[in-house]
């Protein structure tokens, strides 16, 4: 049987990990060394310096192309950091299409960054397939997709939004919210798949980093020298963190999802909520093209309560829900996103709902999340 031939729970579990061959270890070793002797000067096992590549991030990034049914697989410090180094393939007076719900930090890094140096970026609602159509430019070169999008979980079609795409344009999917167990987004049309594998990927709130995947050889290589021309890589600490974590990516995103549905539900069910934005519900706009594109709904639940302040109480008398920013761990986490993670966006055109709230479902009993959010509810 080839790798090709395994699920993506199977290869979660084993694509890129060997056990060592010194040692016979199963879990890949956590080679924290920053360089690595040479016989003669270039003669070598094929590590020379870790910036330029390390044997634990080299075993998480051949799990992350094949968990993303990709060929190639790149890791970083930080999502944002892979992020960034997609946009450093462009040039001054490239145009890029982005959605216009897209993750804060990704508004900050392009309007505040890199609008500096002299690219142009459309922000238009993904959803709307003929907007997107309509907006490509003859200098166009990225199509930068995220959905779900954070925090208003409106959805991209992923195939037919690639399918638009000029033969010059590169399509890049931020995958973080659904990761890869729900949709892949390589074998849909995209040429690069992104995570803040911060999220779901590592699962444990206990490493911040990026990943990167694609099929392309030279776009590899492009990239693969990006990585090491501007050096944003994670430690290998960080690469062992997340390779343990993907380990349980199937059976996590199962739990997040049947979790996030009942909630949703119970939700969408209450006199205090005014809307709620799930996937799953059947009142999700996009409701169709979820069940098409993603394998299960995921574990990201937005709510519109009746007022700021209204919200702003309830995400500090929840118990289990913890009021921080992040999501994607096993341990459930609530915020307010106008005054947190979409702070960045406050009176530009894309801000969000003062009076919205982002749930991030984690794999808790869910009666006790249920009755942890009634009580956050309650009016008295
Ligand atoms: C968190 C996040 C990022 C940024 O990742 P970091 O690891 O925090 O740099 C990008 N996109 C989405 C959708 C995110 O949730």
């Amino acid at each position: 049987m080839s790798e090709q031939d395994y699920h993506i729970d199977t290869l979660a579990i084993h694509a890129g990990q060997e056990p060592d061959p010194a040692t016979g270890a199963i879990m890949t070793p956590i080679f924290q060394s920053s360089t690595f002797v040479q016989e003669a000067p270039n003669q070598h096992k094929g590590y020379e310096y870790s910036r330029s590549g390390n044997p634990t991030r080299a075993a998480l990034e051949a799990n992350v192309a094949a968990i993303e049914g990709g060929q190639y697989g790149l890791a970083f410090s930080s999502g944002l950091a892979a992020i960034d180094t997609i946009v450093r393939l462009l040039k001054p007076g490239d145009h890029v299409i982005v959605g216009n719900d897209v993750y804060g930090g990704t508004f900050r890094l392009f309007d505040k960054i890199y609008q500096r140096y002299g690219l142009e970026f459309s922000w238009i609602d993904q959803s709307d397939l003929e907007a997107v159509k309509a907006a490509f430019k003859p200098n166009t070169r990225l199509l930068w997709l995220e959905t779900p999008t954070n925090p208003l979980l409106a959805l991209g079609d992923i195939a037919a939004l690639a399918e638009s795409a000029p033969q010059d344009v590169l399509v890049g999917v931020d995958n973080t919210f659904a990761s890869p167990y729900i949709q892949q987004p390589l074998t849909m049309g995209a040429d690069i798949v992104m995570h803040s594998s911060t999220k779901y990927l590592n699962g444990h709130s206990d490493a911040v980093g990026g990943l990167l995947a694609m099929k392309d050889e030279s776009l590899y290589t492009e990239l693969k020298f990006l990585q090491n021309a501007a050096g944003a890589v994670p430690g290998p600490m960080d690469c062992f963190l997340v390779m343990r974590g993907i380990k349980t990516l199937g059976v996590r995103m199962e739990r997040h999802s049947e979790n996030a549905m009942k909630i949703a539900q119970m939700l969408e069910d209450h006199p205090e909520i005014v809307k709620v934005y799930y996937p799953g519900l059947e009142s999700h706009p996009q409701h169709e093209l979820a069940k098409r594109q993603m394998k299960l709904f995921g574990g990201m639940v937005s709510i519109i309560l009746k007022s700021e302040a209204i919200a702003k109480t309830m995400v500090t008398r929840t118990k289990l829900f913890a009021l921080a920013e992040s999501l994607g761990g096993v341990e459930s986490l609530i915020e307010h996103p106008y005054s947190m993670t979409h702070a960045s966006t406050a009176d530009t055109d894309i801000a969000v709902d003062p009076a919205l709230v982002r749930l991030s479902v984690g794999i808790e009993n869910v009666d006790d999340l249920i009755n942890d959010l009634r009580q956050a509810l309650h009016n008295d």
